[in-house]
C-alpha cells in the first residue's frame, strides 16, 4: 500500500510500523495483525466493527472508530465520504536498490535533468532509495518490463555524481509509480468515526511529509479524546480546521516543487534558476519550500497563496 522505505530521514516504513505497533502494545492496546474484511456500522450510541482474522469473524463495539486505513480507506468508502484530488502534475516512481557500495552513505542527492527529477537517499550498507519524477508522457519509458532498466539509466547524466553505482546496482523492491496529486475530504470525521493519516487525505509524496502528517493527526486526536468527554462529531471540527490549513500549506509547497523541479526544457530551466534565486534573496519566498522543514502549521497566514506564486514565477 505504501513504499517500504520513507525518504528524508531514511527511516524504513516497516521499521516505523513495528516501533509504533510495539509502543501501542506496551501502552495496553490489544493489537491484531492480518485483519481482513473490515466493516463498520455506526450509530449515535455505539459503533460496531467486524473483521476477520485467520478465518474467524470478530465483532467489537466501541464509542469511536479512529480510522487509519490508508489511501484506499475501506471505512471512508463504506461511509460514503467523498475523496477529492487535485489534478496530478507528473508521475513519481520509487525503487530500493542494493550493491551500491561505492556510493557515499552520507550523501543525499536531489536534482533535475532534461527529462527527470531525481532523488537519491542512501540507507546504509550499499542500499539506496531512488525516486524519479517524470511527465505523464514518459510513463511507458519508466514503467512495465523495460521500466526498471530505464529508471536506473536515467541517473546516468553529467549532473549526477556516482552514476555508475546506480546504473550497476541491484533492484530489490517492487517498482511502484504514483501520480503526485494531493487528496482530501471535506470533513475528516462522521458520526462515530474520525479519520487520520492518509485515510483523511494525503500530500504529494515529494514533500516526504506522510509520517509527520499522520503523527500530528494522532497527537491532536489523542489530546482531544483525553481532554473531553464529548466525542460527538462536533468535537472534531477544530481538528478539521487545523488539518485543512496544514494540508493546504503542504499542497502549495508541493505545487511549487512540481513547478520548480518537474518541468523540463530550456524555459523550465530558466524558471527554476530565477525562482531559486528569488527564494535565496527573500527568505519569505524561501518559506514556500522551507515550510516542510519548519512545519506547515507555522507558515504565516496568507503567505502561501497567489502573491507568493506570482513573486516566484512571474
Ligand atoms: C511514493 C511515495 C513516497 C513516500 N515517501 C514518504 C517519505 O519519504 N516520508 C514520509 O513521511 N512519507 C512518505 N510517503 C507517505 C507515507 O507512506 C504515508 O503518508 C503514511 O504511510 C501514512 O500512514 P497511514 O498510517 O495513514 O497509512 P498506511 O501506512 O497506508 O497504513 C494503513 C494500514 O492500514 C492497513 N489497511 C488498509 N486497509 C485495510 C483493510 N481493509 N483491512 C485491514 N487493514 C487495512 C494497511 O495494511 C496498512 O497497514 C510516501 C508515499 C508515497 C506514495
Amino acid at each position: 500500500m505504501v513504499p517500504d522505505v520513507e525518504g528524508a530521514m531514511t527511516q524504513r516504513h516497516p521499521d516505523a510500523c513495528q516501533v509504533l505497533f510495539d509502543a501501542a502494545e506496551k501502552a495496553g492496546a490489544n493489537c491484531v495483525r492480518g485483519v481482513e474484511d473490515v466493516s463498520v456500522v455506526t450509530s449515535e450510541s455505539f459503533q460496531c466493527v467486524t473483521f476477520k482474522v485467520e478465518g474467524s469473524v470478530h465483532e467489537v463495539r466501541c464509542r469511536l472508530v479512529v480510522a487509519a486505513d490508508g489511501r484506499q480507506s475501506v471505512i471512508r468508502r463504506q461511509l460514503g465520504i467523498e475523496l477529492h484530488t487535485d489534478e496530478p502534475h507528473h508521475l513519481f516512481s520509487g525503487l530500493l536498490v542494493e550493491d551500491a557500495d561505492g556510493f557515499p552513505a552520507d550523501l543525499q542527492v536531489i536534482g533535475s535533468t532534461d527529462e527527470v527529477h531525481y532523488l537519491v537517499l542512501p540507507q546504509g550498507s550499499g542500499r539506496i532509495r531512488l525516486y524519479l519524477g517524470f511527465p505523464f508522457s514518459d510513463r511507458h519509458r519508466y514503467t512495465g518490463e523495460v521500466g526498471v532498466r530505464n529508471f536506473l539509466d536515467a541517473f546516468d547524466t553529467p549532473s549526477f555524481p556516482y552514476a555508475k553505482e546506480i546504473v550497476n546496482s541491484t533492484p530489490i523492491s517492487p517498482h511502484a509509480t504514483y501520480a503526485n496529486e494531493d487528496a482530501w475530504v471535506d470533513e475528516p470525521f462522521a458520526q462515530g468515526v474520525v479519520f487520520i493519516g492518509d485515510a483523511a487525505g494525503w500530500n504529494d509524496p515529494i514533500n516526504g511529509q506522510g509520517l509527520s502528517i499522520t503523527l500530528r493527526d494522532v497527537r491532536i486526536i489523542s489530546e482531544l479524546l483525553t481532554s473531553m468527554s464529548d466525542w460527538s462529531p462536533s468535537a472534531f471540527s477544530e481538528y478539521a480546521t487545523e488539518r485543512r490549513v496544514r494540508m493546504s500549506n503542504l499542497r502549495f509547497a508541493a505545487r511549487v516543487a512540481s513547478k520548480l523541479n518537474n518541468e523540463f526544457g530550456p524555459e523550465a530551466v530558466e524558471r527554476r534558476v530565477r525562482a531559486k534565486t528569488r527564494m535565496a534573496e527573500d527568505p519569505m519566498l524561501g518559506l514556500a519550500q522551507a515550510v516542510i522543514m519548519i512545519g506547515p502549521e507555522h507558515a504565516p497566514e496568507g503567505l502561501l497563496g497567489a502573491n507568493t506564486w506570482e513573486a516566484l514565477f512571474a
